[in-house]
């Protein structure tokens, strides 16, 4: 092996870092057995691997990286070896999907509901307040979104002491990942085939993976209920985005399906399209089937009027939007909270089992309304997150930030309390990883997130996909607060079933 292309093991030992006899959980691999030499080998053929099959992301360091494809790739960030996962809990987090896809297609017919949940929130939240004004002009005009069409993503932590799966939130918008999590699970299927004899390890216990192939197909049959052959699905994207290849994963769409795809800013919709007086979304000429947003759900997403002017005419539109607002909204932490409230998933489902099977999986959620849940983070704060109504990692406060939060907000005496939710802060069990970021591989104490993926399509009659479609897990250091990939916390992983 070229020395070169391998930096030596980093070992974290940093404060704060749970040692070995503190993790209560079962690895599958001890990182002080496998033996040096078998990590590099394993490293060097995982970022092989990466580099010849697309699971590649912009370089931060190359500065085109984000806005031409083929200009400085870098490999994904990606953990060597699957997480051990019990399958219960793994077949669980499957089932929950399809409850979930439906629930939220309820959610976002009762506009009444979302519009009275988030209006304290719109008063004190400038985004939030802008999607929920052009929200409540779809009401005004009566406008009905038959088609809905949902790729959603719900994310679970497996708490360690109670053994519960519990859900972190429910993404409405944007899911990302479904592209290159397909390919860490090929990855770790491919390393262990290899190596896993060495390592006690069978590949046939990572599951399969085929997020992306589902949301592809999920795509094409909602542009099929759209009938129109010459139409396109328009891909909204952000004018700089180094995660673009997870993106073009999905744009297979056009090899597998024969539906053309076209990417565009919020900036250019509002300059290159126009609505036609039936409805029609037109782009550049094109008539649109499917918006599909990878970009809209962050206030920088919209550095002007015209991006407002965009979403806007596209909701207006007829085409197929996902999400449209109502589905935006309702995947917002605020509603997430709200349904966990005694009765309110009654209103929107009938299957009492159903109900109890997502009740199961609902963590502490609070309003900062309630005082003894208030009081109790005040006094515990590292038992809580504090989260606003924000999207993409990086938005909650932890720890001694939440009693400082919460104490100011107290004596502010503001009404910008209702930003933001309270959650019972999870705590999975920690485990030995190997975690590597730009070809260096760091040995460390991680937790795990896991998502999965469900397609949700339906017209005016039917339910026309309702599924699980794949899941995406996510790996990072046990001490790391927040999540997320691009925002550079986490990396991508697979499960291996336990
Ligand atoms: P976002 O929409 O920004 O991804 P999340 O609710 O997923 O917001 O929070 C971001 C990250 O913060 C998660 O990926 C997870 O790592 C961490 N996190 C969120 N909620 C909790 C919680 N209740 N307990 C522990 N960690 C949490
Ligand atoms: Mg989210
Ligand atoms: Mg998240």
């Amino acid at each position: 092996l070229p020395a070169s292309s391998i930096a030596p093991l980093k070992c974290s030992r940093a404060d704060g870092i749970h040692t070995q006899e503190e993790t209560d959980g079962n690895p599958i691999y001890d990182p002080h057995v496998i033996d040096a030499k078998m990590v590099q080998k394993l490293v060097y053929d995982g970022l092989v691997w990466s580099s010849l099959h697309g699971l590649v992301v912009g370089d931060r360091a190359v500065q085109r990286s984000g806005t031409v494809p083929g200009v400085g790739m870098v490999h994904a960030p990606f953990s060597l070896l699957p997480m051990a996962f019990p399958e219960g809990h793994w077949k669980q987090a499957g089932e929950l999907a399809p409850i979930f896809n439906e629930l939220i297609d309820r959610v976002s017919l009762d506009g009444q509901f979302l519009q009275d949940s988030l209006s304290r929130t719109k008063r004190v939240d400038e985004f939030t307040s802008r999607l929920l004004d052009i929200h409540a002009r779809m009401m005004e005009i009566n406008k009905k979104e038959e088609i809905r069409l949902g790729l959603n993503r719900s994310d679970y932590m497996l708490d360690a002491q109670t053994k519960l799966l519990l859900q972190i939130e429910f993404n409405t918008i944007s899911s990302s990942f479904p592209g290159l999590s397909c390919l860490v699970s090929k990855l770790h299927r491919n390393l262990l085939s290899h190596y896993g004899i060495h390592l006690g390890l069978d590949y046939v216990k990572v599951p399969k993976n085929a997020a992306v192939d589902q949301f592809a197909d999920a795509l094409a049959k909602a542009w099929c209920e759209y009938n129109n052959s010459r139409a396109i699905v328009m891909i909204v994207v952000q004018p700089e985005e180094r995660n673009m290849y997870d993106q073009h994963w999905l744009s297979a769409l056009y090899n597998t399906h024969g539906v053309a795809t076209v990417r565009k800013t919020l900036a250019e919709i509002d300059g290159e399209s126009e609505l036609l007086a039936d409805g029609t979304l037109i782009i550049n000429g094109e008539a649109v089937a499917v918006v599909y947003l990878r970009a809209g759900y962050a206030p920088t997403d919209y550095p002007s009027e015209s991006e407002w002017r965009a979403r806007l005419l596209m909701e207006q539109s007829s085409a197929i939007k996902c999400p449209s607002v109502a589905y935006h909204l309702a995947g917002t932490k605020k509603i997430q909270q709200e349904l966990a409230k005694p009765n309110v998933l009654e209103r929107f489902l009938n299957d009492k089992d159903d109900i109890d099977r997502l009740r199961k999986c609902f963590a502490g959620l609070w309003s900062l309304d309630d005082s003894d849940a208030v009081r109790d983070a005040i006094e515990r704060p590292e038992l809580y997150v504090m989260k606003p109504q924000r999207e993409g990692g990086g938005n909650n406060i932890y720890g001694d930030d939440v009693r400082e939060n919460l104490l100011r907000l107290q004596n502010e005496g503001t009404e910008e309390n209702a930003a933001y939710i309270l959650m019972q802060r999870i705590f999975p069990t920690v485990s030995p990883a190997f975690l590597i970021r730009q070809g260096i591989c760091h040995k460390e104490h991680a937790i795990s997130e896991l998502g999965v993926y469900g397609a949700y399509l339906r017209n005016k009659e039917r339910v026309i996909v309702n599924e699980q479609c794949g899941y995406l897990m996510r790996t990072k250091v046990s001490t790391s607060n927040e999540g997320g990939v691009a925002a550079g916390f986490a990396v991508l992983d697979s499960l291996y079933l336990t």
